[in-house]
């Protein structure tokens, strides 16, 4: 018996390219199905994220034309990673794929990734094999995210965006993790089981435009590295205790110049610099230390992630 397939793709804002993302899945759909690799009953999960264009209206009548397309609709727009585990924790199937609306990434992957389920893996992280088509400043900005992931000790996939194969047991431990501070990339990884990585080549957007501008991405990188890493608050302390270091070399010098060489001029500079100084690394870490509690704030509130509105 082939597995059923659950395809799950956030959609905020997406009604330019909806229409040909469904003709692009319907022709995976029926070609997996033919060769027997996935079950009849497969779906897609279209997860409209608050839309405030005609992205549900389409959805809605996808599912009317054709069973196989369904939709999750969220109360208001919760982000992508909020959009993301929704559908995730409400699509059925045996194995749950995620993908984004725009098809930048190449669905025809999910072949492959089926063929490396099949070989017992539990998670197949889809890959960026090149990034082309993305302009300078999003592979720049993205490389340098992961770079700096990587030496704040996260554990990521490089070059892995949200696209990935999950097993069913694997989206259930997914269920597991209750936090509010959503970074599925960081999360996924710790899961553990078999996981392996599967290659594809990265697409332009074929219509509409980024929904991660400077900000969002941005959001997205703070939220990686404060729900994962402690490093930050490492530094800090570290810095501190430089600074501490640094200022008792400065008064052995003072004691030196003073009392060998006698020179010691009352210094305008020796003492604003500093105060300037000390003044923009203590504002410095406790925004860090901020950042940190503000995490903390959020989520002991336990406030719920997500409100499904309607399922089709
Ligand atoms: N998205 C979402 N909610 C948001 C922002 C984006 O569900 O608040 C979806 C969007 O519809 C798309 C995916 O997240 O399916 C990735 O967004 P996009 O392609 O704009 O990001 P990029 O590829 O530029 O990083
Ligand atoms: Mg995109």
């Amino acid at each position: 018996m082939p597995p059923r397939l659950g395809v799950v793709i956030p959609c905020y804002n997406e009604e330019a390219v909806l229409p040909e993302t469904r003709r692009h899945l319907a022709a995976l759909l029926d070609r997996l199905v033919a060769d027997e690799h996935i079950a009849a009953d497969s779906r897609v999960y279209f997860v409209d994220d608050g839309s405030r264009d005609a992205t549900w209206r389409l959805i809605e009548q996808f599912s009317t034309e054709d069973k196989r397309f369904g939709g999750i609709k969220l109360s208001r727009n919760c982000g992508h990673q909020r959009a993301l585990l929704a559908g995730l924790l409400t699509a059925e199937g045996d194995l749950l794929v995620s993908l984004d609306a725009d098809l930048q990434d190449d669905p025809t992957a999910v072949i492959q990734m089926l063929a490396a389920w099949r070989e017992g893996h539990e998670i197949v992280f889809g890959v960026r094999d090149q990034r082309d088509t993305d302009t300078a400043f999003k592979r720049l900005t993205a490389q340098g995210f992961y770079r700096v992931m990587s030496r704040m000790g996260v554990d990521l996939v490089y070059d892995h965006a949200d696209y990935r194969l999950m097993t069913r047991r694997a989206v259930e431990c997914l269920r597991e993790y209750g936090e509010v501070n959503l970074f599925l990339r960081g999360i996924i990884p710790q899961i553990g089981f078999r996981t392996t990585t599967v290659r594809y080549v990265r697409h332009e957007r074929f219509a509409g435009e980024s929904k991660y501008p400077l900000r969002k991405m941005l959001a997205l990188a703070i939220d990686g590295i404060t729900s994962f890493s402690v490093v930050p608050l490492r530094l800090i302390s570290m810095l501190g205790l430089a600074t501490c270091g640094l200022s008792l070399a400065m008064v052995a010098w003072i004691f030196y110049g003073h009392l060998v060489l006698d020179s010691t001029v009352p210094g305008w500079a020796s003492t604003v610099v500093p105060t300037y100084f000390l003044g923009g690394v203590q504002l410095l870490s406790i925004g860090i230390l901020g950042e940190y509690i503000a995490k903390i704030y959020l989520e002991t509130k336990q406030r719920p992630r997500y409100f499904v509105e309607r399922v089709l």
